[in-house]
């Protein structure tokens, strides 16, 4: 998709509130812990080659992915520190991911089978390997010690083609927000320890690390972090609990989304805006046009969501249409005057995590969510 940069619509990334986050972060982890920054979907719309860059200068330990594309995208970009995928992959491409020492996600012996079969006769690099434990995400990974034991054993008689890197989790409810959420994280704590403890890596040339925190696990469970942290929403400053839970230190929002008034009028009352007439003017109002709609990612569900107009909220009236939306005004604004989505404006803010409790969702989705069209402006 190209990028609307004729459209006074975008999205406005501060690297240094990215930058700022990481190093706090960090810092409020046991010493030694390595980070990870988990920079798919563009790291989370921010866009993953800048920030990637930037996060390498600032001397991150590595970076995660969801796909052998992004992957490749940031080897192209110059990026030299290990990555790795956190998604499967299919066995045809892991020597190719080999030679640009890219790590793949492996969840079962017939993956490794298969990539033996296809190894060519000799290898520059092995394919390095981040086994994954399902501990109660139930999305991929091998639950039993025993079954995880065969794979390093398949990979210590294997390891001038296969290494070891590390063995990780995912948690479901690392966001402990009920005691539901904190018995199940308790629960795959355990999990994850009991199969440590059970495997035996001194048949392989080096030890793997253990890595199972996300930014909920690493912000307000540190001392669970193990010896990476595979940090994404909270890097770009996001409260993944939409403020279920305080943040343990303040985060800064590395996004803000702007636009601009592209027509202003007054209706008289009775007059309906937008798609299914669903709004209907009280009295005399003045309606502005914004240049922004569910294609950009501004979801559908927004009408009735108050954006920022010179520091006074104003509403979305009427549906949210794919390339524009309508809001009310106080009183009559000239086309070009700045509206905020996401950001301050005056002494006001909106939060990603405003917009994310109002869609019934969370920051993550809408972050992801803003399309390619939002051209991506660096601060
Ligand atoms: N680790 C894995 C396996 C993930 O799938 C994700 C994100 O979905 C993360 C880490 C980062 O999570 P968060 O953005 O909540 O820090």
């Amino acid at each position: 998709m190209i990028p609307g940069i004729n459209r006074p619509s975008a999205v406005h990334v501060s690297k240094t509130a990215v930058l700022n986050n990481y190093h706090k972060i960090k810092d409020a982890l046991p010493e030694g812990t390595k980070v990870l920054a988990v920079v798919k979907a563009d790291a989370y719309g921010h866009g993953a080659v800048p920030l990637s860059l930037a996060l390498s200068e600032s001397g991150v330990d590595g970076f995660c992915v969801a796909i052998s594309d992004e992957a490749r995208e940031l080897r192209q970009a110059g990026i030299i520190e290990p990555l790795y995928i956190l998604g499967l992959t299919p066995a045809e491409e892991a020597w190719n991911l080999a030679q640009e020492e890219i790590g793949v996600t492996v969840s079962s012996l017939d993956y490794l089978k298969k990539v033996i079969a296809l190894a060519p006769n000799q290898v520059d690099h092995p394919l390095l390997i981040h086994l994954k434990a399902d501990t109660g995400m139930g999305r991929i990974g091998l639950n039993q010690a025993e079954d995880l034991q065969i794979l390093i054993d398949f990979i210590s008689d294997h390891q001038d083609y296969l290494q070891l890197e590390s063995v990780f989790t995912h948690f479901a409810t690392a966001d402990t927000v009920s005691d539901y959420d904190q018995e199940i994280m308790n629960q795959q704590n355990q999990a994850f320890q009991a199969i440590r403890a059970k495997l035996d890596f001194s048949q392989l040339k080096q030890h793997p690390f253990f890595h199972q925190s996300n930014s909920a696990l690493s912000l307000w469970h540190p001392d669970l972090t193990l010896d990476a942290a595979r940090l994404g929403i909270a890097m770009y400053g996001v409260n993944t609990t939409n403020y279920d839970l305080d943040l343990p230190y303040s985060l800064e929002a590395a996004l803000s989304l702007t636009t601009e008034i592209v027509y202003c009028k007054k209706v008289a009352p009775g007059q309906t805006i937008s798609y299914g007439a669903t709004y209907q003017a009280e009295s005399q109002e003045w309606i502005a046009t914004l240049p922004i709609g569910y294609a950009d990612g501004w979801p559908r569900c927004m009408t009735g969501f108050e954006v920022l107009v010179d520091g006074h909220p104003c509403p979305i009236v009427g549906r949210v249409c794919m390339d524009q939306c309508m809001i009310r005004l106080p009183h009559h604004y000239p086309i070009g005057t700045p509206v905020t989505l996401i950001g301050h404006n005056k002494d006001k803010v909106i939060a990603v995590e405003d917009i994310a409790k109002y869609a019934n969702t969370i920051g993550h989705e809408i972050l992801c969510g803003l399309s390619n069209r939002l051209p991506r402006i660096y601060h």
